[in-house]
């Protein structure tokens, strides 16, 4: 944390080699150490309560839904009937929500560190909404890579929600783990993951669609923006055996979304999310 003047506390999460966001602290409400990482809760006046895991800012009650909607939404909707899903980190329980929204059977969420579940669900109760205590979601305190080796169970749609690819996050990008995530999708699968930004971790970027290429039949890319993201424009990409997920007729999502309102991702952009900017150089 740094200080400004006496009075005001902020916080500075750090984007590329060069440049910081910084939120005023109103109230710092958590700070503590798991066995994976620092986590914080604070308030701002903004963001309102946020979460932030080491330096990075992970959720925020303002605009959670932005993420989450994107990260959730496009892949089920592309799968033609997921029953079946599979949440990799997300231990903040957003994506999870938005997940049990949509009229699946079961949805399994594996995150490494249990005490962001915890620590979310006291703090930030507005984020994971009821969703662990619904009877379909079925929460595992694991490391996704080993869970994904080691599973038998078959899902029909996954999202890998993750931190950025350090630590026990670094794995959740490699070619072997989309290929088990292929293996466990089988034939109709898709997978959708955050890529980073778009702009300072082209590298990023550009890994995750070359590891994942050799195991999708289509691999997209899309964008979105998220304002508590470093430098806002995000990017996301997912994986589908079935069919395009950027081809997908609008009557067709509106069909699908009929009973869950989104704020942020709608049938009418769906097709405009996927018309990812051109500079980023090809795989
Ligand atoms: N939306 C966020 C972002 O992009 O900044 C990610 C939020 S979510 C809180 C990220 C979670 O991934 C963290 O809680 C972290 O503990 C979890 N995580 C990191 N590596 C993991 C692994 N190998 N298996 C399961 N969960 C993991």
């Amino acid at each position: 944390m740094t200080s400004r003047d006496s009075q005001e506390q902020w916080i500075t999460d750090p984007g590329g080699a060069g440049f910081a966001h910084t939120y005023l602290v109103d109230e710092l409400l958590y700070d503590g150490r798991s066995p994976f990482q620092r986590i914080r809760v604070i308030r701002n006046r903004d963001f309102g309560r946020m979460l932030i895991l080491d330096e990075a800012v992970q959720t925020t009650e303002r605009d959670d839904f932005i993420y989450h909607e994107l990260l959730c939404h496009v892949p089920l909707c592309t799968h033609l009937g997921p029953e079946r899903v599979l949440i990799i980190g997300g231990g903040d329980g957003g994506l999870l929500r938005e997940a049990l929204r949509h009229p699946v059977a079961h949805a399994t969420i594996v995150e490494i560190d249990r005490d962001v579940v915890d620590v979310t669900k006291r703090l930030i109760p507005s984020i994971p909404g009821a969703a662990f205590e619904d009877p379909r979601a079925r929460l595992l305190i694991d490391d996704g890579i080993k869970f994904v080796h080691e599973t038998k169970d078959r899902f029909d749609v996954a999202l890998v929600d993750s931190t950025d690819p350090v630590g026990p996050a670094i794995g959740l990008f490699s070619s072997e783990f989309y290929g088990q995530m292929a293996r466990v999708l089988g034939p109709g699968g898709v997978l959708a993951v955050q890529s980073g930004s778009p702009i300072y971790q082209q590298d990023l970027l550009s890994m995750v669609t070359r590891n994942m290429t050799p195991h999708f039949r289509w691999v997209r890319r899309y964008v979105g923006t998220v304002p508590t993201y470093p430098g806002v424009l995000w990017s996301f990409t997912v994986g589908s055996q079935a069919r395009d997920p950027a081809a997908i007729d609008e009557a067709d999502l509106t069909r699908r979304l009929a009973s869950i309102p989104t704020q942020y991702y709608s049938p009418a952009s769906h097709r405009f999310l996927f018309a990812f900017p051109p500079f980023p150089a090809a795989p």
